[in-house]
């Protein structure tokens, strides 16, 4: 099975992407978590996508992701399937994201579409933290009470992305309806998007998606 998943920040396509990865035994590819690791190295490269990711708060250019995550796929044994999460993002991703999968023969069996409001995704991205020594995604006032600044898992010190300022949260849900929206309206075209209702519980989320792939039988 070969999903895609789409959603605005803090639409819940990491936590998602995990689960499904989990239960489906899929590969999770996650575009914005390659590019930070490619940051964290500081060569040339790291610090240009710092700039365009933290500073600028933009897209990286498409060759870019492009190479990052066909990189990614080539990992994935061919008798596993895949959760893509990030890419493509843009129109002019579309083409190329269809190509790598072509090429490494893996057809998009459906799109997952995780909606919620701009409120709704400004207020989870206020509380979206994550561990700077074990790297586990924290939301404070779910995982640790408010106020509390070391991670419910290992006690590390845990840090807001330098891409979540408020600011660049504006900038990058901006961009999600400017230039993701059309990509997701071209899956919807191919009949292959599944909606789901985003704003209700992990779980429900979940099972939600669990009902469409198997009303899709893909599961
Ligand atoms: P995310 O973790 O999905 O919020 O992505 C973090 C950042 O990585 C984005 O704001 C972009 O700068 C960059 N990025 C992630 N995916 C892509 C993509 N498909 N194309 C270009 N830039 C991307």
């Amino acid at each position: 099975m070969n999903l895609l998943i789409f959603g605005p920040q803090g639409s819940g396509k990491g936590t998602q992407s995990e689960l499904l990865a989990k239960r489906f035994n899929l590969a999770h590819i996650e575009a914005g978590q390659l590019l930070r690791t490619a940051v964290k190295q500081q060569n040339d490269l790291g610090k240009k996508l710092n700039e365009i990711i933290n500073i600028k708060k933009e897209l990286v250019p498409d060759k870019v992701i492009g190479e990052v995550i066909e990189h990614a796929l080539k990992t994935v044994p061919k008798n596993q399937g895949i959760i893509l999460d990030g890419m493509p993002r843009r129109q002019s991703q579309v083409e190329m994201a269809e190509h790598i999968l072509e090429v490494l023969d893996r057809n998009i069996d459906a799109c997952i579409y995780l909606d919620i409001s701009e409120a709704e995704s400004l207020k989870r991205i206020a509380h979206r933290y994550a561990c700077m020594d074990c790297g586990h995604k924290i939301v404070v006032g779910r995982d640790i009470p408010a106020g509390e600044s070391h991670c419910a898992f290992c006690g590390g010190n845990i840090e807001q992305r330098a891409d979540d300022t408020p600011e660049g949260i504006k900038k990058r849900l901006e961009i999600f309806h400017r230039d993701t929206q059309p990509v997701i309206e071209y899956y919807r075209g191919l009949e292959k998007l599944v909606d789901i209702q985003g704003e209700q519980s992990i779980e429900e989320v979940f099972k939600d998606i669990e009902t469409a792939l198997k009303e899709r039988e893909i599961i």
